[in-house]
């Protein structure tokens, strides 16, 4: 039973999105924020809340797919470009070791939100689960675009500002303030 009522929800830190050289890296800011993450998902797992890895996942030659227009292709399925990255990556392999346990969940992404096209909703809900901490990359796509649907989903919503980051220093300041005085998130 989820013990209280919160979740942990890690957007996208991959190879692509974090290593010097992914296909689309927030550079050394992404890679500084790996170790807080990290300690996140192990007080999460520890204590039973649940810790859903959102990861972000294309199709090579998905002429369809929106992002296609807008970025170089990045995270394609199979490829090592959407291993979770360096200290977020220990720790998941770490949970993974004996088997995922039941309140640590991978899920595949195909948009910027978390909530688009799957089943995280239904899964917060199934487990009573109000509160929702984000950790992540980057701080004015993906991390906003989950926060966004969280506050129209009536989910309270708490961003660990030493958890997110972006390669755009501009859009991260933009992104933080709106999120806490447009959608009234606590940041901390
Ligand atoms: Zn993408």
């Amino acid at each position: 039973m989820a013990s209280g009522g919160r979740a942990l929800i890690v957007i996208d830190y991959t190879y692509d999105f974090v290593a010097p050289d992914g296909k689309l890296t927030c550079g050394a800011p992404g890679q500084a924020i790996g170790p807080y993450i990290a300690r996140q998902i192990e007080d999460f797992a520890a204590t039973g809340d649940l810790v859903v890895f959102a990861v972000d996942v294309h199709d090579e030659g998905d002429w369809y797919h929106p992002e296609s227009r807008l970025f170089p292709p990045h995270n394609l399925r199979g490829t090592a470009g959407r291993a979770l990255y360096g200290a977020v990556g220990a720790a998941y392999d770490r949970l993974a070791a004996d088997g995922l346990p039941a309140n640590v969940r991978w899920m595949d992404k195909t948009r910027y939100s978390a909530f688009a096209g799957t089943v995280l909703e239904m899964d917060l809900r199934a487990r009573g689960i109000e509160e929702l901490h984000l950790v992540g990359v980057c701080t004015d796509i993906c991390v906003l675009h989950t926060a966004i649907d969280a506050y129209n989903r009536g989910f309270r919503v708490v961003l660990h500002e030493k958890g997110v980051a972006s390669f755009s220093p501009e859009g991260h300041a933009f992104a933080l303030q709106h999120v806490r005085q447009v959608l009234g998130a606590d940041v901390k």
